[in-house]
Parts: structure tokens; sequence; C-alpha cells
């Protein structure tokens, strides 16, 4: 939910703020299915109201507001979509308000469309916003989205260096966990290895796929996410683990270890949280809750599939048992 048109707060100290709701990937998978993108058939995306100019207006008005916040990200989206000199001017405004001390530019085009990073004023643009948060004790890095070590070309990794050479601190990779791409352990690590090796990039987090339509094929059971995170934990340096994490609906990013509690047979996991948002502060139940993520069907034993199956007959055509 929103606190201000295209500002989104899920947790304490964090918000996240879109600018563009057009990307040059346009991932299957995509995590912000919910805006990026035109409607298709099978999902309706939200749309702005406000232009970006007055939007972004109403998100430092916001911010500049709110002391509890010390993180922004900045997404939507690609922020490659977003004219350089506009994103120069939001970012540098961020930076003058006192109780920012994290900036992360999130852009997937890095990986995509490398080209965009090698442009002299994207780089001017980033150096002048890099040195005046140096000066000003604000980090600015760039989070990315590789999902297997054969993304990391020669043109990643020139664009990742250039980047990193005009100041911006880290450039940390947010990869998506995929049946096929990335589910076994060598090649997680082998993306791990390239991404620091060739550009520089750190190994940061990998989140599960989101439920959405036409995912299944990719997802992984919590189970498997688990396995794969105690696979990494012995075989990398502790600032390069990236942690596994499951975006919960209604809760937020959990690291796969988190779960409360987890019925294995029908691939239900239940999460809790520990915090309350601004937009939470009226719901008594709200750390009280229950939060489920559901296991892809297809990876439960077959009394898991037998008992769903009696659900959906049980309540229709949802497949959701009437008591979940
Ligand atoms: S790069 Fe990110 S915003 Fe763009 S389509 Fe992929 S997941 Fe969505």
């Amino acid at each position: 939910m929103w606190i201000a048109e295209g500002l989104v707060q899920r947790y304490p100290t964090k918000a996240l703020a879109t600018l563009s709701a057009s990307c040059p990937v346009y991932c299957g998978h995509c995590t912000r299915t919910y805006l990026t993108g035109p409607s298709t058939r099978r999902a309706r995306r939200r749309r702005f109201r406000l232009a970006l100019g007055p939007r972004c207006e109403r998100m430092l008005e916001r911010l500049r507001a709110s002391p509890e916040i010390r993180d922004v990200v900045l997404s939507g989206g690609d922020v490659a979509d977003v004219p350089m000199g506009f994103l120069e001017t939001f970012v540098s405004s961020l930076m003058d308000i006192p109780h920012l001390r994290d900036i992360r530019l999130d852009s997937k085009a890095l990986i995509g469309l490398p080209q965009h990073f090698l442009q002299a004023r994207v780089l001017d643009g980033l150096h002048r916003l890099a040195s005046k948060g140096w000066a000003r004790g604000v980090d600015l890095c760039l989070h990315t989205q590789a999902n297997h070590g054969s993304q990391i070309t020669a043109s990643v990794s020139q664009a990742a260096r250039a980047v990193r050479s005009a100041g911006v601190r880290d450039i940390r990779n947010q990869g998506v966990l995929l049946r096929g791409v990335n589910s076994e352990a060598p090649d997680l690590l082998e993306l791990c290895a390239r991404s620091r090796d060739h550009a520089g990039i750190i190994p940061y987090y990998f989140y599960m796929c989101d439920m959405i339509p036409n995912c299944e094929h990719w997802r992984l059971a919590l189970w498997e996410a688990q396995r794969l995170q105690e696979a990494l934990l012995d075989r990398l340096p502790g600032f390069a683990t990236p942690r596994l994490v499951c975006d919960v609906p209604l809760l937020g990013k959990q690291w796969v270890h988190q779960a409360a509690d987890y019925d294995r047979e029908r691939g239900i996991s239940y999460w809790t949280k520990n915090y309350l948002t601004p937009l939470e502060s009226g719901d008594g139940d709200a750390l009280h809750r229950r939060y489920a993520y559901y296991d892809p069907i297809h990876t439960l034993p077959e009394s898991g599939r037998r008992w769903w199956a009696a659900a959906g007959r049980r309540s229709g055509s949802s497949g959701l048992p009437a008591e979940e």
C-alpha cells in the first residue's frame, strides 16, 4: 500500500520509491507485476494518477516528514527508464533529507542493457551523485538482477566497472530463484563467482519466485530453497554469501529459515512479523497473525496433492480449502 503515490513502506526504516512503471526487460516472473508494464488479459496493472514531477514532489514531502525512514530504494520499473537529468535531481533531493543514509538504485538494465550504463551522461550524473553522497555521508548503491552466470558478459563487466569507477559504492545482485535456471547449488555458486570475479558485483539476495500466474514451473518449494541456502553457506565468504528469501504476501521479505511453521505434506509455510509499519499501527492483530506461502503443487508428495484436489472439490473452483 502506498503512503504517498508511488511510495511503499513495508518495513519500519525503509521505503521503496517507484519512479517508472516501465522496464527494459519485462521478466516473466516480474516481482512488481502489480504495476510494471501494460495490463494484459491475465493481469491488470495499477496506474499512477499523478505525473512524474508532482508524484516525486509528494514522495519527497512524505519522506521529509518520516524521520524513521533511513533507507530508500528506487525501483519500479527500472531507474534506467527514468531520464538521467530527472533521476539526478530526485536523488540529489533525497540526499538533502538529513535522516536518509542509504539510497539504492534498482536496475536490471545493467544486465539486460549494459550499454545504458556506459553512456557519458549517465556516468557523469552518477559521479556527481556519488560525490555528493560521499560528502554528506549517504551511501549510493546500485542493485541489479542476474539469475545465471552466463548473464555476466564482457559488456556487463565493463558497465559494472564503469559504474563503480564513477563512485557508486557497491553493486549488489538480487536474483530470483528459477527452477532449471539456478535451482542447483553449482549454478548459484558459479553465478556468485562470475559476478564477483568479472564484474565486482556482490551476491546479496535470491528471492523465491512470487506466486504469480504462469510461474509455477519456475517456483521452488521452501524446503528446496532452504537446502540451497545451506549448500551456499560454507562455500562463499560471509560478505558475499547471498541470503535466500521469500517475499511472503502481506508480510514482506523473510529469510527462508525464518518460517514459524511448515506443513511439508501440504506445502504451506507460515510466517509471522515482529514489526509494524505506520499503516498497520491501528491493526492490533498484525503481530499475532500468521501469513502463508504455498509450495508449488508439483513438489508435494502424493498425499499432499490428493489433499489439495479434495480441498478444491470442497471449495468449488478456487482450490483453496474453506479453512485456510
Ligand atoms: S527487471 Fe524487475 S521490474 Fe523489470 S520486469 Fe524484471 S522483475 Fe519486473
